[in-house]
């Protein structure tokens, strides 16, 4: 499977925002961006330029795009079933980014990043409605049931994630037993749960041209 291999902090800075691509490491001082709020590069500090319209259209969709780990040609398929879909095509293209199994499973709070999340599902951990699912993009619906199983050491792992990603609040379109390591989707998510700075139309009008 394709991935974006590149430090993930050049990221946050190329898009001037806070991605939160590494997790615990992305809290405190420790963040790049936080210390480094420019663009990466060597003249990354002094750079002033103006930027078109289709400049601010393409990093908005960059920014969406490395929030969620997602490449470019998965990126615009995500687009082409919104577009088709019936309702407001950016608003649907943000729900089908946040059913992504693996964006799933870091609303849960089980994992710290996407990238954590998608080794989790890669290695066979995640089932859903009791089945095993071993595929990121798995995009989950209403009444699914998710439940990580994993080994007695993993579980103490993830027991300690649990203990950073409870300050981080729980999302309403989930039931989540920290317990039992199970997550109930008792509603899609809509664009007013997310709690992302994304001006999701820039994103269709680039397409859209
Ligand atoms: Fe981005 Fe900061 Fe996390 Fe690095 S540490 S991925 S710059 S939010």
């Amino acid at each position: 499977m394709a991935r974006y291999t590149d430090a993930s902090c050049r990221l946050c800075r190329r898009e001037g925002t806070k991605l939160l691509l590494k997790g615990s490491r992305c809290i405190g001082d420790k963040c790049a961006f936080t210390r480094r709020s420019y663009v990466p590069g060597q003249h990354g500090k002094g750079r002033r330029t103006k930027t078109s319209n289709y400049g601010i259209q393409l990093r908005e969709k960059q920014k969406v795009k490395r929030m969620y780990g997602v490449l470019e040609k998965q990126f615009r398929r995500y687009f082409k079933i919104a577009a088709k879909s019936t309702g407001v095509t950016g608003k649907i293209l943000l729900q089908i980014l946040e059913r992504r199994l693996d964006n799933v499973l870091l609303r849960t709070g089980f994992t710290l990043s996407h990238a954590q999340a998608r080794q989790i599902v890669g290695h066979g951990h995640v089932y859903v409605n009791s089945r095993r699912v071993n595929i990121p993009s798995y995009l989950i619906k209403t009444g699914d049931i998710i439940e990580l199983k994993t080994s007695e050491k993993k579980f103490k792992n993830i027991k300690e994630v649990l203990e950073v990603t409870k300050e981080w609040g729980k999302v309403s379109w989930l039931k989540v037993d920290n317990d039992k390591l199970k997550a109930e989707v008792v509603r899609l998510p809509e664009k007013e749960d997310l709690e992302l700075d994304v001006q999701e139309q820039l994103i269709v009008e680039l397409y859209s041209k």
